[in-house]
């Protein structure tokens, strides 16, 4: 029963989210050589970030994204 609430507090606080775009671990398959399955997750890459004196934690598609800047488009011409 300990073990169970721990895992849901971990999950609660330490959850291996993005915290803009939410997305979270996925769900794969680890093939042996003789092809056997495995399910195993898979885990965003989440880098440590502060945006407005804030830690987040982001994944690195969004990370790249906000350092982008704001108006790319108007730029060019
Ligand atoms: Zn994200």
């Amino acid at each position: 029963m300990l073990h169970v609430i721990c895992y849901m507090l971990h999950e609660i606080f330490m959850s291996k989210r993005c915290d803009i775009c939410g997305q979270g671990p996925t769900r794969g398959a680890k093939r042996s050589h003789s092809n056997r399955q495995t399910l195993k997750r898979q885990y965003m890459n989440l880098q440590a970030a502060t945006i407005g004196g804030k830690k987040v934690k982001l994944c690195a598609r969004c990370l790249k994204t906000s350092k982008k800047p704001a108006k790319a488009s108007a730029k060019r011409k």
